[in-house]
């Protein structure tokens, strides 16, 4: 079976030259400082020297990518964590969905990139749009509403949707997720009406979260999270890819809180890296309980001690606008050619 890939190990490496990379997505800069090594891979996680995107180098092709995500990444049909938690995981959907759906007219199409099992498509849905969701794999949305309308492709060009046919894209951190970023952005543009709007979320490289955690940020996420996104670098990103940034908002009760907590935890050695993630995630009825019981207790321990703290912290990076995690609303830009 794939190894969960939750505890590689990340740590930091001595500054040395840049090296010579592909052309950045953000800034076509080729030259970058590797800043991070991850355990048994020759991968360094590097900075661009122009605009200090943060990427996996050597970027793995396509191939490598979907074996990233063995159908236990998403956990059993239609849940991914376990109990209490996918019912808060619920409920914070809901209450982004009041958010997403703001000012779009009764029956917009809106369409959810990377939608997997579909907890927003599910509240938006309540809320009466018509919604789509594409995926990269069949297992993701397996057990989602089976109201919203699939569609299953390698890649977002390939789903061949109609040009401006969406009032709203979501892309909610999926972008870190990809091979190509600006195409999958520039192809959104291109599906979306000229008064329509994107919703995109990734966490925040330039946060103070992924600067005091440094390698032991639980959004690093490796080999999986391809790209790291300052926020300028985000925006900078859209700009090129044809797009006006509207808002920028650095608060996420779903992400941010928990990504203090478990980036404080893979801080001690004797825990296992990302174990709270681990712990809290959805198993199949005969998959028995990671780790020993101490270990557990001590997390859950963590856990019920941390999230009040992350909140607080939460609070404060939200107020000092350097969400750990942050989304943007952003507007086509009116096509001039
Ligand atoms: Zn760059």
């Amino acid at each position: 079976m794939q190894p969960s890939l939750y505890d590689l190990g990340v740590s930091s490496l001595e500054p040395s030259a840049p090296l010579e990379v592909p052309p950045c997505p953000v800034c076509e800069e080729t030259r970058a400082t590797p800043r991070f090594a991850v355990q048994d891979s020759e991968r360094r996680i590097v900075i661009c020297c122009g605009c200090g995107l943060g990427s996996l180098h050597p970027m793995p092709d396509a191939r490598e990518v979907a074996s990233f995500y063995p159908d236990e990444y998403y956990g059993p049909p239609g849940t991914k964590f376990r109990g209490l938690v996918e019912g808060l995981v619920r409920l914070v959907g809901s209450r982004h969905a009041r958010f997403l759906s703001r000012g779009l007219r009764p029956a917009a199409r809106v369409l959810d990139v990377g939608c997997g099992r579909g907890v927003f498509l599910e509240a938006l849905l309540d809320r009466g749009f018509e919604v789509h969701g594409f995926e990269t794999s069949e297992s993701a949305t397996r057990g989602a509403d089976p109201r919203a309308r699939f569609r299953i492709a390698s890649n977002l060009a390939s789903a061949d949707y109609a040009p401006a046919s969406f009032d709203e894209v979501i892309i909610w951190h999926v972008l870190e997720h990809l091979v190509d970023p600006a195409g999958t952005l520039a192809e959104i543009r291109r599906l979306l009406r000229p008064d329509g709007r994107l919703v995109v979320a990734v966490p925040n490289f330039s946060s103070f979260q992924a600067r005091w955690a440094g390698p032991d940020w639980f959004h690093l996420d490796p080999p999986r999270h391809l790209y790291h996104f300052p926020l300028d670098g985000l925006i900078q990103l859209l700009r090129r890819t044809g797009f006006a940034p509207q808002s920028t908002h650095h608060f996420s009760l779903r992400q941010n809180p928990f990504g203090w907590v478990q980036s404080a935890l893979n801080r001690s050695p004797r825990l296992p890296r990302n174990g709270l993630y681990v712990l809290l995630h959805q198993r199949g009825p005969d998959e028995p309980a990671p780790f020993d019981a101490a270990t557990r207790l001590r997390l859950r321990l963590a856990y019920l001690l941390g999230m009040p703290v992350g909140l607080g912290l939460s609070v404060l990076e939200t107020w000092l606008r350097s969400g750990g995690s942050v989304h943007v609303v952003a507007r086509p830009e009116a096509l001039t050619a």
